[in-house]
């Protein structure tokens, strides 16, 4: 039988992700999968399924789930590869990307932020994320490169150091504009190391804060 959450995380799937084209089987099996709610605070967890991003503390959010879904789609993932996310959050990003791919480092500069997140990864068994505490502007040198880079966070420019750190082949998923309105951005590095830049329409996200994003 089906549980209440289950229900309304069915109705999310049905209403915002695949009535607004999202077509990725995966990609749609791991936003039915991953429970939205225990990201969240018990008294938001009501409205964990609600077609919007949720305060989460420290002035952050969870993103909307349909910005998850699209920002995961623009990935083209397969199951085989290693992916970079910059600004952890609550770890739902995360955790749908996990589903997704075979490995996940993540990195959040608010510490409190990043110990809750941590502690959701290991209840939920995600042994294949590693979550790191720091400025995820730097990128994450160590483990590059990467298949695929997503940045959960607005910045003004690509950060040069995660463009440098893309596999060829690779994508960078992005907000890019100001502090109030961006564009989703995808840049591709291609076999020949061009980048390529596909827009995905406006998106609103919280300042990237860092030496590559925007100053505190
Ligand atoms: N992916 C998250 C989720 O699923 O809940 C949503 C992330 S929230 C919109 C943006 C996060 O980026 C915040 O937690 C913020 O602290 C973090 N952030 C901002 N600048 C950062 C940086 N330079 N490095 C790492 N994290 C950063």
């Amino acid at each position: 039988m089906m549980n209440q959450y289950q229900g309304k995380r069915q109705y999310m799937v049905d209403t915002q992700i695949v009535a607004r084209g999202i077509k990725d089987r995966r990609v749609i099996e791991a936003m039915l999968k991953v429970p939205r709610h225990l990201f969240l605070d018990e008294a938001l967890r009501p409205q964990a399924y609600d077609d919007n991003p949720l305060p989460i503390g420290e002035k952050q959010t969870i993103s909307q789930p349909y910005i998850v879904a699209l920002m995961s789609e623009t990935l083209h993932l397969k199951g085989t590869e290693k992916v970079l996310e910059i600004g952890t959050g609550s770890g739902y990003q995360c955790a749908i990307l996990a589903e997704l791919a075979d490995q996940i480092y993540t990195i959040e500069r608010i510490p409190s932020i990043a110990k809750r997140a941590r502690k959701i990864f290991d209840q939920l068994n995600y042994s294949n994320v590693i979550i790191n505490i720091g400025d995820g502007t730097l990128g994450w040198k160590q483990h590059s490169p990467y298949d695929g880079i997503i940045v959960t966070a607005a910045s003004p420019r690509p950060p040069k150091p995660l463009l440098e750190q893309l596999a060829k082949g690779g994508r960078l998923v992005i907000p890019i504009g100001d502090e109030f309105s961006q564009n989703l951005s995808v840049f591709t590095r291609n076999d020949n190391d061009d980048l390529t830049e596909e827009s995905y329409g406006g998106c609103r996200f919280v300042k990237l804060i860092g030496q590559h994003g925007w100053r505190e």
